[in-house]
């Protein structure tokens, strides 16, 4: 291991937003690129996405909804730390993808809205984090506005969401009465003050609580603030680094994104106590982020969504050793090498190329269609990564061919599209149907928009009778055997010739369970 190796992946911290739409992620995103450098201005996010929307044509389908569909990555440095940011699609209608992003970052950064609470998506997006114990840092947003008792909002985190709070910092008021934050893990007092422009902030501060001029600024707050804060002290966790890191703990925080209040000391502490990247599990071994030969896993393409260009990106998360432009790897699954002379880098703004990049940095390749999501590539050892699942879908749909002479380019399409990673394609086991499944409903419309447009099929969907979909195993091929004779009709093989179970109700997946407990029902499936 050389040091300057070790440097370089000692100052990398990457991590993904988890939040419900609405919470205030892209109003967030921007204050952190703002400290960053990355941008001068805030409101540069949100154009950002409205020019990449006039880039396409299936995403001008994302802006009539006003919502984002895909995910992307942000690289930007703060305080001698090179931090990657990986965007996850707030809405409901999001994809599997994001799912699968939460397996490329190291930690996580959970946005609350105060007035709401713990929300749907962001239960779903935990169970992920907490599939792998990712370390997440808490931060709860609005306090601009009335929103619910910040105990509460502890109390609905630790309920809903299985984690234990421990407050680094505690708001004084809120919504016309926000006073501020007091920090408790630097004893300091910041005071509140709106900021619109988009300057970073810098808040008055206190080192003692019991000061009394802190009257003068809080009034009658500043005994409340006194009692709170020994309330916590008593009855409130204590923050323990080691629970944050195994991912028992959250170490919460609370501001207001869009008046850039409290984003500063989060960010602060998040740099200070965000893992570094991490070993990564592979069939064979563990590859140390250390290790000086280069190593990197693909978890997501991206079909680029400029149309003169029908390439796709594949996103690679570099594992171990160093990344230099032109380097010639190994594609594994291919058997082949290639040289990764046009590989993008993405900073905030731009996609440069990339020069050098190092363990937990994310790196673009573009390529046409020969790279599949869990690939992996070295220069020397052959591995292949583990961790980077399929996830069970909840929507299914039949596909229709309007013309059936295109059957062969539904087939092609479809492999394509499910190889991304955009949908997952079932072929049942006694018929000849096409049936899609995805996470969220809106990747039915992509995949509609995509067939007609790149592969010339006009395909529509028909409704069917599935509501859960499980993936099937067992060491005991007898029972296998009686189990695919008797459920034969609701069985299916998926795009990886995985066996499938798709379940028409709930109840008859509870009751196929019971009737065969040798038989293991998988909510996740690791991509081969
Ligand atoms: P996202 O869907 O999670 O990306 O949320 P946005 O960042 O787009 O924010 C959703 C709405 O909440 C927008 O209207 C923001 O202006 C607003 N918002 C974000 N942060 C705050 C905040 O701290 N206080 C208030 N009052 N509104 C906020």
């Amino acid at each position: 291991m050389s040091k300057a190796l070790a440097r370089e992946v000692d100052k990398r911290r990457t991590f993904g937003i988890i939040s419900h739409p609405d919470a205030g992620k892209t109003t967030l995103t921007e204050k952190l690129l703002l400290y960053g450098g990355a941008i001068q201005m805030a409101g540069s996010v949100k154009s950002r996405k409205a020019a990449r929307h006039a880039t396409s044509d299936w995403m001008a389908m994302e802006q009539e909804r006003g919502i984002s569909v895909t995910s992307s990555v942000m690289k930007f440095e703060y305080k001698g730390h090179e931090v990657n940011l990986l965007d996850t699609p707030g809405h409901q209608d999001f994809s599997e993808d994001t799912y699968r992003v939460l397996t490329a970052v190291d930690s996580g950064l959970l946005v609350i809205d105060s007035a709401k609470g713990v929300e749907a998506q962001t239960l779903k997006l935990m169970d992920v984090c907490r599939l792998r114990n990712t370390p997440i840092v808490t931060f709860i947003n609005k306090l601009d506005r009335d929103g619910l008792d910040p105990l509460d909002v502890m109390a609905d985190i630790e309920e809903h969401l299985k984690i234990e709070c421990a407050p680094l910092t505690w708001p004084i008021g809120m919504g016309q009465e926000f006073k501020g934050t007091w920090n408790i893990y630097k004893n300091e007092l910041h005071l509140f003050s709106a900021v619109h422009e988009g300057k970073t902030q810098e808040g008055l501060v206190f080192n003692d609580v019991n000061d009394p001029r802190l009257e003068e600024y809080l009034g009658d707050y500043a005994a409340q603030l006194r009692d709170e804060l020994e309330l916590l002290e008593g009855a409130g966790n204590p923050f323990d680094k080691e629970r944050y890191l195994n991912g028992e703990q959250t170490p919460v925080f609370f501001g207001s994104a869009i008046n850039n209040f409290g984003v500063q000391e989060m960010l602060d502490a998040f740099v200070e106590l965000a893992p570094v990247p991490k070993s990564r599990p592979t069939t064979t071994r563990e590859v140390s982020p250390y290790e000086t030969d280069f190593s990197g896993v693909v978890f997501k393409i991206q079909a680029n969504m400029d149309k003169n260009h029908r390439d796709r990106i594949a996103f690679m998360r570099i594992c171990s050793g160093k990344f230099t432009r032109g380097m010639k790897v190994k594609h594994h699954r291919v058997g082949k090498d290639i040289a990764i002379a046009n590989a993008t880098i993405f900073m905030a703004q731009d996609r440069t190329g990339v020069d050098e990049a190092y363990a937990g940095d994310i790196i673009g390749i573009h390529n046409h269609g020969t790279i599949k999501i869990g690939d992996t590539f070295t220069t020397k050892e052959e591995l292949k990564f583990v961790g980077i699942p399929s996830f069970s879908p909840e929507h299914f749909r039949r596909v229709q061919l309007k013309d059936p002479m295109k059957r062969k380019q539904l087939q092609k399409g479809l492999e394509q599209l499910a190889e991304e990673g955009a949908v997952q394609l079932f072929r049942p086991i006694s018929n000849s149907d096409y049936i899609l499944g995805a996470v969220g409903i809106l990747q039915f419309d992509v995949i509609v928009h995509r067939l007609k447009e790149e592969y010339n099929v006009n395909a529509l969907y028909e409704p069917c009778m599935i509501t859960t979909a499980r993936w099937i195993s067992s060491e005991d091929q007898k029972v296998l055997a009686d189990f695919k004779d008797y459920y034969r009709s609701d069985l299916a093989i998926d795009a990886e010739g995985c066996l499938a179970y798709l379940a028409p109700n709930p109840w008859k997946l509870e009751s196929a369970q019971e009737r065969y407990p040798k038989i293991e029902f998988s909510t996740t499936r690791e991509i081969r």
